[in-house]
Protein backbone atom coordinates (compact mmCIF):
# COMPACT_ATOMS: atom_id res chain seq x y z
CA UNK A 1 0.00 0.00 0.00
CA UNK A 2 0.91 3.61 -0.33
CA UNK A 3 2.37 6.07 2.24
CA UNK A 4 -0.97 8.06 1.61
CA UNK A 5 -3.41 4.58 2.20
CA UNK A 6 -1.22 3.66 5.53
CA UNK A 7 -1.88 6.69 6.71
CA UNK A 8 -5.63 6.91 5.97
CA UNK A 9 -5.51 3.51 7.66
CA UNK A 10 -3.60 4.42 10.70
CA UNK A 11 -5.79 6.75 11.55
CA UNK A 12 -9.30 5.94 10.36
CA UNK A 13 -10.17 8.55 8.05
CA UNK A 14 -12.82 8.12 5.48
CA UNK A 15 -13.48 10.25 2.65
CA UNK A 16 -16.66 10.43 0.62
CA UNK A 17 -18.02 11.85 -1.89
CA UNK A 18 -16.79 13.07 -5.32
CA UNK A 19 -13.13 12.85 -5.78
CA UNK A 20 -10.68 13.19 -2.99
CA UNK A 21 -7.23 14.55 -2.66
CA UNK A 22 -4.54 13.33 -0.77
CA UNK A 23 -4.64 14.10 2.81
CA UNK A 24 -1.24 16.73 3.82
CA UNK A 25 0.50 14.54 5.96
CA UNK A 26 3.06 17.17 6.77
CA UNK A 27 2.76 20.72 7.31
CA UNK A 28 5.20 21.05 4.00
CA UNK A 29 2.67 19.34 2.29
CA UNK A 30 0.11 21.79 3.03
CA UNK A 31 1.70 24.90 0.85
CA UNK A 32 0.56 27.63 3.49
CA UNK A 33 1.60 31.15 3.04
CA UNK A 34 4.94 31.54 5.52
CA UNK A 35 3.17 34.13 7.52
CA UNK A 36 0.50 30.87 8.33
CA UNK A 37 2.96 28.42 8.85
CA UNK A 38 4.81 30.77 11.40
CA UNK A 39 2.49 30.77 13.83
CA UNK A 40 1.91 26.98 13.97
CA UNK A 41 5.60 26.30 14.17
CA UNK A 42 5.74 28.74 17.15
CA UNK A 43 2.70 27.01 18.46
CA UNK A 44 4.74 23.84 18.85
CA UNK A 45 2.73 21.58 16.32
CA UNK A 46 4.65 18.85 14.32
CA UNK A 47 1.91 17.96 12.59
CA UNK A 48 -1.57 18.17 11.17
CA UNK A 49 -4.28 16.30 12.77
CA UNK A 50 -5.72 13.44 10.64
CA UNK A 51 -8.87 15.99 10.53
CA UNK A 52 -6.57 18.42 9.39
CA UNK A 53 -4.79 16.74 6.78
CA UNK A 54 -7.81 15.09 5.12
CA UNK A 55 -9.99 18.45 5.23
CA UNK A 56 -7.48 21.04 4.20
CA UNK A 57 -6.75 20.33 0.66
CA UNK A 58 -10.95 19.71 0.26
CA UNK A 59 -10.99 22.81 1.94
CA UNK A 60 -8.48 25.02 -0.51
CA UNK A 61 -10.44 23.38 -3.48
CA UNK A 62 -13.46 25.46 -2.39
CA UNK A 63 -15.51 22.17 -1.51
CA UNK A 64 -18.00 22.06 0.87
CA UNK A 65 -17.22 19.73 3.77
CA UNK A 66 -19.58 18.09 6.46
CA UNK A 67 -16.31 16.91 9.27
CA UNK A 68 -17.23 14.47 12.02
CA UNK A 69 -14.86 13.77 14.44
CA UNK A 70 -14.57 13.67 18.21
CA UNK A 71 -13.89 16.77 20.63
CA UNK A 72 -10.21 17.58 21.08
CA UNK A 73 -9.13 16.43 17.37
CA UNK A 74 -8.41 19.99 16.39
CA UNK A 75 -11.30 21.05 14.32
CA UNK A 76 -11.11 24.83 15.17
CA UNK A 77 -7.84 25.10 13.03
CA UNK A 78 -9.04 22.75 11.00
CA UNK A 79 -11.66 25.68 9.64
CA UNK A 80 -9.52 29.05 10.75
CA UNK A 81 -6.30 28.12 8.57
CA UNK A 82 -8.28 27.56 6.05
CA UNK A 83 -10.12 30.88 6.72
CA UNK A 84 -7.62 32.93 6.25
CA UNK A 85 -6.32 31.52 2.93
CA UNK A 86 -9.68 32.04 1.69
CA UNK A 87 -9.21 35.98 3.32
CA UNK A 88 -5.81 35.97 1.21
CA UNK A 89 -7.61 35.43 -1.91
CA UNK A 90 -10.45 37.35 -1.63
CA UNK A 91 -8.47 40.55 -0.52
CA UNK A 92 -12.26 41.94 0.71
CA UNK A 93 -12.18 44.90 2.50
CA UNK A 94 -13.38 44.09 6.64
CA UNK A 95 -15.12 47.79 6.37
CA UNK A 96 -17.76 46.44 3.89
CA UNK A 97 -18.38 43.45 6.26
CA UNK A 98 -16.92 40.37 7.13
CA UNK A 99 -15.94 37.66 4.68
CA UNK A 100 -16.00 34.79 6.84
CA UNK A 101 -18.96 33.85 9.39
CA UNK A 102 -18.45 30.88 12.13
CA UNK A 103 -21.59 29.90 14.13
CA UNK A 104 -20.81 28.31 17.39
CA UNK A 105 -23.12 27.25 20.27
CA UNK A 106 -22.09 29.27 23.08
CA UNK A 107 -20.65 32.05 24.18
CA UNK A 108 -17.26 29.90 25.58
CA UNK A 109 -16.61 28.06 22.54
CA UNK A 110 -17.26 31.20 20.37
CA UNK A 111 -14.52 33.22 22.57
CA UNK A 112 -11.84 30.53 22.37
CA UNK A 113 -12.80 30.32 18.51
CA UNK A 114 -11.93 34.14 18.07
CA UNK A 115 -8.94 33.66 20.96
CA UNK A 116 -7.52 30.57 18.28
CA UNK A 117 -8.20 32.86 15.34
CA UNK A 118 -6.28 36.28 16.77
CA UNK A 119 -3.08 33.53 17.69
CA UNK A 120 -3.07 32.39 14.41
CA UNK A 121 -4.05 35.13 12.38
CA UNK A 122 -1.61 37.28 14.04
CA UNK A 123 1.15 37.35 11.23
CA UNK A 124 -1.44 37.15 8.89
CA UNK A 125 -3.05 40.11 10.52
CA UNK A 126 -6.74 38.69 10.53
CA UNK A 127 -9.60 40.65 12.42
CA UNK A 128 -12.14 39.02 14.14
CA UNK A 129 -15.17 39.56 16.09
CA UNK A 130 -17.17 37.69 18.36
CA UNK A 131 -21.00 38.35 18.94
CA UNK A 132 -22.57 35.86 21.93
CA UNK A 133 -25.69 37.07 23.90
CA UNK A 134 -26.39 37.49 27.68
CA UNK A 135 -24.03 40.65 27.29
CA UNK A 136 -25.36 44.48 25.99
CA UNK A 137 -25.04 44.87 22.11
CA UNK A 138 -23.14 47.86 21.95
CA UNK A 139 -19.52 47.09 22.10
CA UNK A 140 -20.52 44.42 19.87
CA UNK A 141 -21.94 46.66 17.44
CA UNK A 142 -18.94 48.91 17.81
CA UNK A 143 -16.36 46.33 16.93
CA UNK A 144 -18.30 45.79 13.79
CA UNK A 145 -18.27 49.17 13.12
CA UNK A 146 -14.87 49.01 13.19
CA UNK A 147 -14.58 46.00 10.17
CA UNK A 148 -13.79 42.77 10.66
CA UNK A 149 -12.77 39.87 8.69
CA UNK A 150 -14.22 36.47 10.56
CA UNK A 151 -17.48 36.97 12.82
CA UNK A 152 -17.64 34.04 15.43
CA UNK A 153 -21.39 34.31 16.87
CA UNK A 154 -23.71 32.33 18.16
CA UNK A 155 -27.15 32.27 16.44
CA UNK A 156 -29.10 33.89 19.26
CA UNK A 157 -27.18 37.36 18.88
CA UNK A 158 -26.05 36.87 15.32
CA UNK A 159 -29.78 36.79 14.25
CA UNK A 160 -30.69 39.55 16.38
CA UNK A 161 -27.87 42.07 14.76
CA UNK A 162 -29.10 40.96 11.50
CA UNK A 163 -32.47 41.90 11.79
CA UNK A 164 -31.60 44.75 13.22
CA UNK A 165 -29.51 45.90 10.49
CA UNK A 166 -26.64 46.22 11.89
CA UNK A 167 -24.09 43.99 9.56
CA UNK A 168 -23.55 43.77 5.76
CA UNK A 169 -23.60 40.13 4.71
CA UNK A 170 -22.88 41.21 0.87
CA UNK A 171 -19.32 39.67 0.63
CA UNK A 172 -19.47 36.83 2.75
CA UNK A 173 -18.30 33.62 1.02
CA UNK A 174 -17.45 31.36 3.52
CA UNK A 175 -19.52 29.86 6.44
CA UNK A 176 -18.77 27.58 9.17
CA UNK A 177 -21.07 25.47 11.46
CA UNK A 178 -19.24 24.10 14.30
CA UNK A 179 -20.57 22.04 16.83
CA UNK A 180 -23.34 21.27 14.40
CA UNK A 181 -24.94 18.91 16.63
CA UNK A 182 -25.13 21.17 19.38
CA UNK A 183 -26.10 23.78 17.85
CA UNK A 184 -29.79 21.65 17.09
CA UNK A 185 -29.72 20.35 20.62
CA UNK A 186 -29.66 23.98 21.45
CA UNK A 187 -32.38 24.46 19.70
CA UNK A 188 -31.30 26.79 16.98
CA UNK A 189 -32.12 25.69 13.87
CA UNK A 190 -34.56 28.34 13.20
CA UNK A 191 -31.65 31.13 13.47
CA UNK A 192 -29.12 29.51 11.60
CA UNK A 193 -31.59 29.20 8.71
CA UNK A 194 -32.66 32.72 8.70
CA UNK A 195 -29.11 33.52 9.02
CA UNK A 196 -28.25 31.29 6.11
CA UNK A 197 -30.86 32.67 4.14
CA UNK A 198 -28.85 36.09 4.38
CA UNK A 199 -25.72 35.00 2.60
CA UNK A 200 -25.01 35.39 -0.62
CA UNK A 201 -25.26 32.03 -2.25
CA UNK A 202 -22.15 31.41 -3.72
CA UNK A 203 -20.53 30.39 -0.69
CA UNK A 204 -18.28 28.02 0.53
CA UNK A 205 -19.84 25.67 3.83
CA UNK A 206 -17.99 23.68 6.04
CA UNK A 207 -19.87 22.10 8.99
CA UNK A 208 -18.08 20.26 11.84
CA UNK A 209 -19.82 17.69 14.26
CA UNK A 210 -18.84 15.03 16.62
CA UNK A 211 -22.11 12.98 15.90
CA UNK A 212 -24.08 12.63 12.70
CA UNK A 213 -28.07 12.11 13.70
CA UNK A 214 -30.46 12.15 11.23
CA UNK A 215 -31.33 16.38 12.01
CA UNK A 216 -27.84 17.17 11.47
CA UNK A 217 -28.02 14.82 8.27
CA UNK A 218 -31.02 16.99 7.37
CA UNK A 219 -29.67 20.59 7.64
CA UNK A 220 -26.38 19.19 5.80
CA UNK A 221 -28.75 18.20 3.43
CA UNK A 222 -30.28 21.86 3.11
CA UNK A 223 -27.17 23.80 3.49
CA UNK A 224 -24.22 22.30 1.72
CA UNK A 225 -23.46 21.47 -1.76
CA UNK A 226 -22.51 18.51 -3.04
CA UNK A 227 -20.38 17.94 0.43
CA UNK A 228 -17.12 15.66 0.85
CA UNK A 229 -18.08 14.21 4.04
CA UNK A 230 -14.78 12.87 6.09
CA UNK A 231 -14.89 11.22 9.29
CA UNK A 232 -12.13 9.73 11.69
CA UNK A 233 -12.37 7.29 13.68
CA UNK A 234 -15.59 5.33 14.10
CA UNK A 235 -18.72 7.60 14.67
CA UNK A 236 -22.37 6.23 14.86
CA UNK A 237 -23.52 6.54 11.46
P1 LIG B 1 -11.98 20.15 18.60
O1 LIG B 1 -12.62 21.40 18.09
O2 LIG B 1 -11.91 19.08 17.57
O3 LIG B 1 -12.59 19.68 19.87
P2 LIG B 1 -9.72 21.86 19.07
O4 LIG B 1 -9.73 22.54 17.76
O5 LIG B 1 -10.26 22.61 20.21
O6 LIG B 1 -10.47 20.47 18.94
O7 LIG B 1 -8.22 21.37 19.34
C1 LIG B 1 -7.83 20.73 20.52
C2 LIG B 1 -6.41 21.14 20.89
O8 LIG B 1 -5.47 20.67 19.94
C3 LIG B 1 -6.23 22.65 20.97
O9 LIG B 1 -5.48 22.96 22.11
C4 LIG B 1 -5.42 22.97 19.72
O10 LIG B 1 -4.61 24.12 19.85
C5 LIG B 1 -4.60 21.71 19.55
N1 LIG B 1 -4.16 21.46 18.16
C6 LIG B 1 -4.80 21.81 17.01
N2 LIG B 1 -4.12 21.40 15.94
C7 LIG B 1 -3.01 20.77 16.38
C8 LIG B 1 -1.91 20.12 15.73
N3 LIG B 1 -1.82 20.05 14.41
N4 LIG B 1 -0.94 19.57 16.51
C9 LIG B 1 -1.04 19.65 17.86
N5 LIG B 1 -2.05 20.24 18.53
C10 LIG B 1 -3.04 20.79 17.80
MG1 LIG C 1 -14.36 22.45 18.53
Amino acid sequence: PSSVEVYLQKHEVTATGGDVPAPFMTFEDTGFPPEILREIQFAGFTSPTPIQAQTWPLALQNRDIVAIAKTGSGKTLGYLIPAFVHLKRRRNNPQNGPTVVVLSPTRELATQIQDEALKFGRSARVSCTCLYGGAPKVHQLKELERGTDIVVATPGRLNDILEMKRIDFRQVSLLVLDEADRMLDMGFEPQIRKIVNEIPPQRQTLMYTATWPKEVRKIAGDLLRNPVQVNIGNVDQ
